[in-house]
């Protein structure tokens, strides 16, 4: 049983920074039937509304309007897909946890959301974007304990880590850190990340070929 990749041990190419050479938008939709047929692998992006995921998705692929940003959250309730390097896929899923949507909202969203996470044979990782300024969310919590009862393989990515001091963050993932062991024996990859000054871009890209090469 393998919760997290990363209980192994990938071997990232030292001198080859990965090179992002397309990014392109491919379709959006609501309907699990319509994804892309081509089992390639794909790297779902999913947290909070406003976590900063379409920042860090533009981030990564260093297009500035590939991914919507946008002020508004809960905005985007489609499944985006972006084939990277004709290789892979970005796949971009709407943001949970936006206090102002009704209660039927939030059940679409559940039983859709968990329909592709749990149905889609070509997802590889879930990466679950945490506000590093925030102390341990409940709402994060239960989704990450939902992953891993699902034996889902995620990992925790933390944005916006340029919007507070060195010592705030390290407490907050500590926190964090310690709430996950609460739950389970082991952590799964943990990123932290700046979009605007694109600390975590290398690290995460070669995480995600790293899995690729291997698979
Ligand atoms: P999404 O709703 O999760 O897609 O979040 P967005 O990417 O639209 O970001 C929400 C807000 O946070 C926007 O105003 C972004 O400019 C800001 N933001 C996102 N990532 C970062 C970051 O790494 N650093 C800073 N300083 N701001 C960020």
């Amino acid at each position: 049983m393998q919760r997290f990749h990363g209980g192994e041990t990938y071997l990232c190419k030292k001198s080859l920074p990965v090179e992002i050479k397309s990014a392109a938008f491919v379709i959006s939709n609501t309907d699990i039937e319509k994804c892309p047929s081509d089992d390639k692998p794909e790297y779902a992006f999913i947290g909070r509304s406003n976590v900063g995921k379409s920042s860090l998705i533009n981030m990564l692929t260093q297009k500035k309007g590939l991914a919507k940003t946008s002020g508004k959250p809960g905005k985007t309730q489609l499944i985006n897909h972006f084939m990277i390097n004709d290789e892979w896929y970005i796949v971009d899923l709407p943001g949970y946890g936006y206090a102002k949507t009704s209660k039927k909202n939030r059940a679409i969203w559940e039983k859709f959301i968990s329909d592709f996470l749990t149905k889609r044979e070509s997802l590889v990782n879930i990466f679950v974007l945490l506000d590093s300024r925030l102390e341990p969310q409940k709402i994060d919590l239960e989704f990450m304990n939902w992953c891993g009862e699902k034996q889902l393989p995620f990992s925790m990515v933390f944005t916006k880590i340029d919007k507070l001091s060195s010592s705030a963050l390290q407490k907050n993932l500590a926190r964090y850190k310690k709430e996950m062991l609460k739950y389970w024996e082991e952590l799964p990859p943990v990123f932290v990340t700046s979009s605007t000054s694109a600390f975590g871009r290398e690290k995460l890209l070669n995480y995600i070929e790293a899995i690729n090469e291997n698979m």
